[in-house]
């Protein structure tokens, strides 16, 4: 039994370090009652408590009951508890954007209109601003056409939306190109379905896992028992995991919904995808419509990188595509405040740095310019929204276009 037990942390280890295993949650057979007693409890014994908590997991507890209440669509109540929440986490903008709703209904129209701004301004997640949208009596940003041939007068940046993206972000980063370079902006929406990751932490973490998983005896008397064969098991990740799913609900089914938790997360968020693969995928889909008049950028929420790197914010070829991805921008992925105004720039940069390879210019060392290479985040941060005189100048050259000057100095 010990034995299982180490097979059992083991499998559970193999994504421990970026995620938590699951709480065991609540016994079948707790009555609707108990349940809620529970969630308040935990909810409360938080809020007694005034500057002491600071790990999100334990404002958690509150945002639990939160949304049991809401569910419940008890809202007035949920409304005191997300108060209360977010003494704690104000930068929450999901909880914020659920106050204001919540607001708005008791006709606290200015209180709700304020909260639902600053929700505006600044959340990165496209559904925490849809739901504050009508308080603002805005409405939703419309779907961007499907990629398809367009004969253009003039050189024409065009956007392609490669995966799932934030919508509103893309509509702003077409309107700042546009209001800064004088160039035309067309926005289209990818018309395949993207490539699969390339690399993924998930099969890199079960490949290094699984030798010693499945070279324990008792996994190995295990599986003979259940006359499964070991050959199939170390070269197919997704029969492993579904075989190490099957042991654990046999042998602790708390810890088989902590796996299965763990397994779906890190498939969705510890993916990254090879600039080529993503490349040949957009150029594939532009083929049948572009002319020599398109400056085809592909736009991206992947995670990306290219043979020798970790990861790139861009990847280009001059003269025929680039591609930009805007995941290591985000403030999810650096740990920081959201901030949707901080996102856009980023974005913006990235867009002038990338602008200029694509239309074969080559690297700029003046530090005032954003099309000099950073590093890391901070020296992307460190990048003005603009290009320095000598890359504003070829540029227009190039595109024969109107790009605005740098602010002058004082
Ligand atoms: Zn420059």
């Amino acid at each position: 039994m010990k034995k299982i037990k180490s097979i059992v942390c083991l499998l559970l280890f193999l994504n421990c370090c970026a995620f938590s295993p699951v709480s065991g949650g609540f016994k079948t057979g707790d009555s609707a009652d108990n349940v809620e007693i529970q969630l308040k409890a935990e909810a409360e014994s938080l809020m007694t408590q005034t500057n002491n908590v600071s790990s999100s997991s334990e404002v958690a507890k509150i945002w639990k009951y939160v949304e049991y209440l809401w569910d419940k669509d008890r809202r007035p109540e949920a409304g005191r508890y997300i108060e209360a929440g977010l003494t704690f986490e104000p930068f929450n903008y999901y909880y914020q954007a659920k106050l204001a709703l919540v607001l708005a209904e008791q006709g606290r129209n200015r209180e709700a209109y304020d909260r639902a701004q600053i929700v505006y301004e600044k959340a990165e997640d496209e559904e925490t601003v849809e739901m504050i949208l009508p308080i603002l009596k805005k409405s939703l940003p419309a779907q961007f056409k499907s990629m398809e041939a367009a004969e253009f007068a003039s050189p024409t940046v065009v956007l392609v939306t490669m995966g799932e993206v934030n919508h509103l972000l893309v509509l702003e980063l077409q309107q700042k190109i546009s209001e800064y370079t004088g160039l035309a902006v067309v926005v289209f929406s990818e018309t395949g379905t993207p490539p699969p990751p390339d690399r993924s932490f998930f099969t890199s973490e079960i490949r290094r896992m699984r030798p010693t998983i499945l070279g324990m005896p008792e996994m190995v008397a295990w599986l003979n028992s259940h006359n499964i064969a070991t050959a199939s098991l170390a070269t197919d990740n997704e029969l492993f995991v579904k075989t190490m799913q099957q042991f654990l609900e046999e042998n602790n089914p708390v810890a088989a919904k902590g796996f299965k938790t763990n397994m779906d997360l890190a498939r969705l968020r510890l993916q990254q995808w090879s600039y080529d693969s993503l490349r040949d995928y957009l150029v594939a889909m532009a083929a049948p419509h572009r002319n020599e008049k398109w400056l085809l950028i592909g736009i991206t929420s992947y995670d990306m990188y290219m043979a020798d790197t970790n990861y790139v914010f861009a990847g280009t070829n001059p003269y025929a595509q680039a591609i930009i991805s805007y995941r290591r921008f985000m403030s999810d992925f650096n740990q920081e405040p959201e901030n949707r105004k901080r996102l856009l720039s980023r974005l913006f940069k990235q867009f002038l740095s990338v602008f200029g390879l694509l239309n074969g210019m080559t690297r700029c060392t003046f530090p005032d310019c954003a099309r000099v290479f950073p590093r890391n985040i901070a020296e992307h941060d460190e990048k003005p929204e603009y290009l320095c005189d000598e890359c504003r100048q070829t540029l227009e050259k190039l595109l024969k276009t109107r790009i605005q000057p740098k602010p002058a100095r004082r």
